[in-house]
């Protein structure tokens, strides 16, 4: 039987994040992925806010930097967005995550793919993962919307989703490239919204909507020809899931079992992001886990939880967003509205604080007077 100090389930951005951190420190850390590698078929458009680009140095041919949002209302006016100082990476995801696995191996961990976790049961003071042979002091369910570890160990399960779709298209003409484009549409995308990415090498168009609806991208595509030329476009590839929007599950441990990233519904419920929730808690997990081995009495999930970002407004907003649900001549009439203009400022650039007073300035433009 091999023994583990901890097992994380899922090589996406959390799972790889506390693997790295952990095995770091010397934990004995190991890795099972179901993919053949976890870049493989990624789910997600794979966008970083700034602060994630900052803290992981992903190699700049992975990623393409990008300075601001142009918002469109449904009749395709638009404003654009920036924020001094600013900045979104679109990235290659899938070579990302091989990267950030390549970082975890250097560190130690034990990353086996091709392994799928199906189930897992408390043994004393251990764990026992018996279709593998495998034995854990500490159980870590990254493994992403619908966790299979939150169902075996009765953790809190995410509730409430988004549904995104995308395709990878080259050859697109006419795509301002220093612009994420964001389309408002509450036909085509009730709940959420609709994406151009300028991404690295490719576009990537995406259309996302509250589940249990789905979202139709063809539709979506024939409208952007009033804007972009497709007439010379290929498909490069296709991708999509589920994205949690009803905010942190609880419980999120049990015992010596914690989930983390989309596990545990740490997902922005307004802008859907979670990359950088994921990779940032999985850090600061993996520490904390460290910690424990050598002798430390601390909280890990007190320490997740003061770590991770408050999403309390965010889930407010959202629902208050979900009860009204705006129409298209709504959105139409508001994207002319400086107080929109601002709020929507807000929402992409202030990723921790919506609702501090340097937000607050910003969405009643005392800050440009
Ligand atoms: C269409 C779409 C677009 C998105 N765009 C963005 C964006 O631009 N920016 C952003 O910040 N967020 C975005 N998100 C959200 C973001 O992708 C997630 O929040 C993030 O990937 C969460 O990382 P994670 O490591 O928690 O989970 P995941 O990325 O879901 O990783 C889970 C891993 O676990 C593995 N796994 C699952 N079950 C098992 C099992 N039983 N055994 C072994 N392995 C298993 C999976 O194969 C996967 O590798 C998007 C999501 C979607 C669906």
């Amino acid at each position: 039987m091999a023994k583990y100090d901890v097992v994380i389930v899922g090589a996406g951005f959390a799972g790889l994040s506390c693997a790295q951190a952990a095995a770091a420190q010397g934990v004995s850390t190991l890795v099972m992925e179901r993919k053949s590698h976890p870049g493989a078929t990624p789910h997600t458009t794979g966008i970083l806010v700034k602060e994630a680009a900052q803290h992981w140095n992903f190699p700049t041919n992975l990623t393409r930097r990008i300075e601001g949002v142009r918002l469109y209302s449904p009749s395709l006016q638009s404003i654009d967005l920036h924020s001094p100082d600013y900045y979104f990476l679109a990235t290659d995801t899938g070579a990302c995550l091989d990267w950030l696995a390549n970082t975890a191996r250097s560190a130690g961990a034990n990353i086996r793919t091709r392994m799928a976790y199906t189930s897992a049961q408390a043994d004393g003071e251990f764990i026992r993962i018996a279709r593998h042979n495998i034995q854990t002091r500490y159980l870590i369910g990254c493994d992403g919307a619908r966790s299979r570890v939150a169902r075996n160990f009765q953790l809190g399960k995410n509730q409430e989703f988004i549904f995104g779709v995308e395709v990878e298209l080259r050859g697109v003409k006419g795509i301002d490239a220093n612009h994420l484009h964001v389309f408002l549409d509450a036909q085509l995308a009730p709940g959420y919204i609709g994406w151009v990415v300028p991404g690295v090498g490719v576009h990537q168009i995406g259309l996302a909507v509250r589940w249990p609806a789905m979202p139709d991208l063809e539709r979506f595509i024939a409208k952007l020809t009033r804007l972009f030329d497709f007439s010379s476009s290929e498909t490069v590839s296709r991708r999509g899931g589920l994205i949690p929007c009803g905010g942190p599950v609880t419980p999120m441990t049990r015992g010596a079992v914690l989930l983390l990233g989309d596990a545990a519904g740490m997902v922005s419920p307004l802008t859907a992001g979670g990359i950088h929730a994921a990779l940032a808690i999985g850090q600061v997990a993996g520490e904390a886990l460290a910690q424990k081995f050598q002798g430390g009495t601390g909280d890990i999930e007190a320490e997740i939880r003061n770590a991770r970002p408050n999403y309390f407004f965010k889930q407010q907003l959202r629902h208050v967003l979900d009860r009204i649900a705006p129409s298209n001549a709504t959105y139409d009439r508001l994207i002319q509205q400086p107080l929109f203009r601002h709020l929507a400022q807000t929402i992409f650039f202030h990723q921790r604080g919506l609702f501090t007073w340097r937000a607050w300035q910003d969405i009643l433009g005392w800050a440009q007077q």
